[in-house]
């Protein structure tokens, strides 16, 4: 009973281990992209680019994003949009920032 209670045990916190890093990976992934990421905001001159944008980028999973809303960032000297998207397939969530200085000036 111990034993078969221990080793339950060590597979669950296996599998949540790996889970864990598969995440941890994927999250990487994710904001390694162009957007993903403060420092990969993608450098646009027009708000109509962050609709394009949308519509042509890809969930990891294939699926179509989606916004779920909008706010402007600070990080001088740039001033940034950062898009919390929503993937239609697999409700997950990713925030893609753009760089939009160029708007402004
Ligand atoms: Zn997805």
């Amino acid at each position: 009973m111990g034993i078969a209670l221990t080793l339950a045990l060590i597979a669950a916190l296996a599998g949540w281990a790996w889970k864990l890093s598969r995440k941890a990976k994927l999250e990487r992934a994710l904001r390694e992209v162009p957007g993903g990421s403060v420092e990969s905001a993608i450098e646009i001159s027009s708000f109509n680019e962050v609709d394009e944008h949308l519509s042509r980028r890809r969930c990891i999973c294939g699926g179509g994003l989606e916004s779920k809303g909008e706010r402007s960032e600070r990080r001088d000297p740039r001033v940034l949009r950062v898009v919390r998207a929503e993937c239609r397939l697999c409700d997950r969530r990713q925030l893609i920032f753009f760089d939009v200085s160029r708007v402004y000036h």
